[in-house]
């Protein structure tokens, strides 16, 4: 497809769905719709309806809807990795982030090949299997990106650390470049447009490539066609009305799997949060509270039913621990926020991180907490994307939801790996204890016990 570059965000599509009225009848007949077992997804104007109710019972009714949909498409399992972040060297100047160009506060760096291996060793140690490599925009080569990768995935740490998968929150780039990336084997690109709302994003982007609006909106197109099936999509909470930014972001997913047949593969959450050097960022213009996020993850749930949900340490452990609920299916843990990181202290220093991180727990922490609070299995789950299972092939995957039949196996095996090399000893005890509980009650019980076995005895990386 060539690219024409036009908006695909219509004005006047996104004020009749921000306008509708939300009646009781219209409520519930989409709330019975969602509950169907095809799962369909929402109409923009639905999104609208659902996203202006005030009505606290009918609320309790969509967050329930949320739960179920979660449950019968993801089952119990939660998926866990770490941010990386490589470079806070940038060239443009978005107002709300620490890394911009004019901040002239910032310590700069972008890690060498030896401190990129050494975090990966890091976090290696604490049980990661799955990274998130995070720049700052400056005009790398893709050549040079290729390289870190291969660096990242060339570590190996005993008794089992090696990385799996490794995705990648970068500037959006040509498709040329796209096609080098892609011969690195990444995962997912990530990418969030920050506000669809125009005005508001040239007011907030005020110079570097990052600027041209239609550049960013197109990046996904550019990914896919350059041969990365797997795109992950976001805005960023706080720039604009959440109403809006949510409806154009349902959207942008439509147009995506309109023209490809693959909708993206995740979707993130990130809400404005405080940056060193950055005044809007301890102002956000539209402050989103805490209520109101938990509304815009339960109706992406219900728009998207299939997308992958991701939740970051920008959000405080008890709102992460209901969000996951609500339909959250992947976490960040342990993360670090700044170039060496991981390396340097224990917290992130302000002057090269690029915001303050809300939820400070240990990996292992996290995972305590999932399985002892919530009764989730955690998962460093690779097997689809070794096993192809990306793009096309996935989302067919996950609308049958069968994802879950490869996902819950998957997920005990990987886990169990961790329990074994990296887990305290106390939610070594919690974990093997809720595995035999789930494995128990699994229809695959004896093909999971089967590869149990060889785990505890040493084998790794084992997926259907
Ligand atoms: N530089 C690339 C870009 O802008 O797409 C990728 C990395 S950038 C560090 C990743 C994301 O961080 C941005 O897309 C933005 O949504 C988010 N971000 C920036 N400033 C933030 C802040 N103050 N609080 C929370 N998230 C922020
Ligand atoms: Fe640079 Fe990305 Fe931060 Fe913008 S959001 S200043 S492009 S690192």
């Amino acid at each position: 497809m060539s690219m024409s570059y036009e908006s695909f965000i219509n004005e006047e599509e996104i004020d009749k769905a921000i306008n509708q009225i939300p009646e009781k009848n219209k409520i519930r007949d989409i709330i019975s719709k969602c509950k169907s077992a095809e799962h369909k997804g929402l109409t923009l104007n639905e999104v609208g309806s659902l996203l202006n109710l005030k009505d606290y019972e009918l609320w309790e009714e969509i967050f329930e809807t949320a739960r179920q949909i979660k449950q019968y498409i993801y089952g119990n399992r939660m998926v866990l990795f770490a941010p990386l972040y490589v470079s806070n060297t940038c060239a443009n100047n978005c107002l709300y982030c620490g890394f911009r160009k004019d901040n002239k506060e910032l310590i700069r760096r972008h890690l060498t090949k030896a401190q990129l291996q050494e975090e990966t060793a890091i976090l290696q140690r604490q049980g990661h299997k799955r990274l998130l490599l995070v720049y700052g925009e400056t005009p790398y080569k893709p050549e040079q990106l290729v390289e870190d990768v291969e660096a990242c995935y060339a570590v190996k740490t005993p008794p089992s650390g090696e990385i799996r998968r490794i995705n990648m929150n970068i500037a959006p780039m040509s498709v040329a470049d796209f096609k080098i990336l892609s011969t690195a084997h990444i995962g997912t690109f990530q990418c969030f447009q920050e506000t669809y709302h125009r005005p508001t994003y040239e007011k907030v982007h005020i110079s570097g490539k990052k600027a041209d609006y239609l550049w960013r909106l197109y990046a996904h197109h550019r990914s896919y066609e350059g041969g990365i099936e797997d795109y992950g999509m976001g805005v960023l909470y706080g720039l604009y009305d959440y109403k809006y930014d949510t409806i154009a972001l349902i959207k942008h997913a439509q147009v995506m799997e309109a023209t490809y047949g693959v909708g993206p593969h995740t979707i993130s959450f990130p809400r404005l949060e405080p940056a060193h050097g950055s005044d809007m960022s301890f102002n956000p213009p539209h402050k989103v509270s805490d209520e109101d996020l938990k509304k815009i993850v339960a109706v992406t749930r219900l728009a998207l039913p299939y997308v992958g949900m991701i939740i970051s340490t920008r959000e405080k452990a008890s709102l992460r621990m209901e969000l996951l609920k609500l339909g959250i299916s992947q976490l960040s843990a342990g993360s670090k926020v700044s170039p060496g990181g991981y390396h340097d202290s224990m917290t992130d220093d302000f002057d090269r991180a690029q915001f303050d991180v809300a939820d400070e727990r240990s990996l292992d922490e996290v995972i305590y907490d999932l399985v002892t609070n919530l009764g989730y299995i955690p998962s460093f789950c690779t097997g689809c994307y070794r096993k192809k299972r990306v793009g096309e092939h996935f989302m067919g995957l996950a609308k049958k939801a069968f994802i879950k039949d490869f996902c819950f196996p998957n997920a005990v095996f990987t886990f169990s790996e961790y329990l074994r090399d990296y887990a305290s000893h106390k939610t070594k005890t919690a974990g093997l204890d809720l595995v035999r509980k789930m494995v128990e009650h699994s229809k695959q019980k004896e093909k999971i016990e089967q590869q149990l076995t060889k785990v505890a005895t040493g084998a790794n990386d084992i997926y259907f």
